[in-house]
């Protein structure tokens, strides 16, 4: 490889882990980030679950049956309508997803790669109890009978590939887990997932990186690229600096669409806004973290306190807090926790939001791309992107280290090929 260094564009955990693991492999890496400090983006305001549980991807025609609620804003998942063509594109393309064959490779691939990470993440943290790693696994909990036979049937599903999920009736629930209300209709409960405290994770990532030889620099947003003939990027044009480049990595979250445009390419990536709150410690404050399946809300401990999350909206580019999504988090938190009702005026509580980079089929794009021979993306991580950032890394790095395009790589999945959506 050249001595000039591979550029890796986004400071979120897949690039960060792209930069360690590139750096551990000695090849010269540069990050380039466009927040003035780490921690501005999805990655650190996630609920930092680390979920094989969740590896069903969020595709398919049951996800169209669900449209007219979501544009009519009813639900904890909404679409903001409007002529959109990419967004429009987006539907379409999430609709054939379906659940065949391929979606089930989809499912073995993300299963595989979050396990996998979660080991990644295990070394990270060894010796760092800050870092609050913990393999206490997460709780899927329902509020209604309705509810809880659709994660029952999830449960089966997910059993069949191996992940033992242990089905729980409310009582038994709220036994395991004093936060709960006891009248849930039941939970399960998935014992390999774990958690970390993600803010904490992703200055982890960046120092590890910078430990094995990468530089980080913050306040440098991506704005152009310069291209030799064959297409491949010769020059990165980062914050007013021009950086020569061996390779390029595109790992700017739901930040890749546009990058991808400045490529002349069609990434197919859509922000999905997720919001948090971050609250002081109550008791009983929840010791599992858990998701609330229903309403696709999220609670857990973190630090001294706890974190809720929820919401995935589709309103395009606007990184803007929606007070209505968090007053609706407060709400509906009620038909879960048994203190939901003190966090409406709770001193202290911090809002955010954040976009996940979705895709139409769920899936991660991670790969070479055909129109840039030095150029590989490593996007749309959807709702696992805190998950499954570290393996994303590791393949990112096997793609540089000679394996050429991707196909006899020791790990990465083709199911991720960005060739699927003909790039
Ligand atoms: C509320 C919420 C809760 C979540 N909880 C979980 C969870 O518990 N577990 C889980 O696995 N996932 C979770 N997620 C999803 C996860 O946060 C995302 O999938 C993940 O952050 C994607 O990582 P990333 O590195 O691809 O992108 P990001 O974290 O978004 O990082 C991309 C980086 O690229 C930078 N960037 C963008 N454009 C440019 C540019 N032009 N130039 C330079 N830099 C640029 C951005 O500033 C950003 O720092 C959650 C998301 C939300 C919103």
């Amino acid at each position: 490889m050249s001595d000039l260094p591979v550029i890796v564009i986004g400071a979120g955990s897949v690039g960060l882990s792209s930069a360690l693991y590139l750096a551990r492999q000695d090849v010269e890496v540069v990050v380039v980030e466009r927040n003035s400090a780490l921690n501005g983006d999805a990655a650190s305001g996630s609920a930092g679950y680390i979920t094989p549980s969740h590896c069903m991807p969020l595709a398919g025609p049951a996800v169209i049956r669900r449209m007219p609620s979501m544009v009519l804003g009813r639900g904890m998942i909404s679409v903001k309508p409007r002529l959109d063509p990419a967004l429009l594109r987006f539907g379409t393309a999430t609709a054939k997803a379906g659940r065949g064959p391929l979606a089930r490779a989809g499912m073995r691939a993300l299963l595989e790669q979050s396990r996998a990470s979660r080991e990644l993440y295990a070394d990270l943290a060894a010796g760092r109890p800050e870092l609050e790693f913990r393999r206490a696994g997460l709780m899927n909990v329902c509020a209604t009978a309705k509810g809880m036979r659709a994660l029952r049937e999830e449960a089966r599903l997910l059993a069949a590939e191996g992940l033992d999920g242990r089905v729980l009736n409310g009582a038994e629930a709220a036994a395991m887990e004093p936060a709960l209300r006891d009248d849930v209709a039941g939970a399960v409960f998935w014992e390999e997932d774990a958690s970390m405290a993600p803010d904490r994770a992703i200055v982890a990532l960046a120092e590890a990186a910078e430990a094995a030889g990468a530089s980080v620099l913050l306040g440098r947003p991506v704005s152009d690229f310069t291209r030799t003939a064959d297409g491949a990027v010769s020059i990165v044009h980062a914050g007013g600096g021009s950086l020569p480049c061996a390779g390029v990595v595109l790992a700017a979250g739901s930040g890749t669409r546009a990058l991808g445009g400045l490529l002349g390419l069609r990434i197919p990536v859509q922000p999905g806004k997720g919001h948090h709150i971050d609250l002081p410690a109550f008791a009983p404050a929840p010791r599992i973290p858990m998701i609330f399946h229903e309403h696709a809300m999220g609670a857990g401990p973190l630090g001294d306190g706890i974190r809720l999350t929820g919401g995935m909206d589709f309103v395009g580019d606007d990184p803007r807090i929606d007070q209505r999504r968090i007053d609706a988090i407060l709400r509906l938190n009620r038909s879960y926790l048994r203190e939901a009702d003190r966090f409406a005026d709770a001193p202290g509580a911090v809002p955010w939001a954040g976009m996940r980079p979705c895709t139409p089929d769920g899936l991660p794009i991670v790969g070479r791309l055909r129109e840039a021979s030095n150029a590989v993306v490593a996007t749309g991580h959807g709702m696992l992107g805190f998950t499954l950032g570290p393996a994303a890394g590791r393949d990112v790095a096997e793609l540089f280290s000679g394996v050429g395009s991707g196909s006899g790589n020791a790990t990465w999945q083709p199911q991720f090929a960005p060739a699927r959506y003909g790039l």
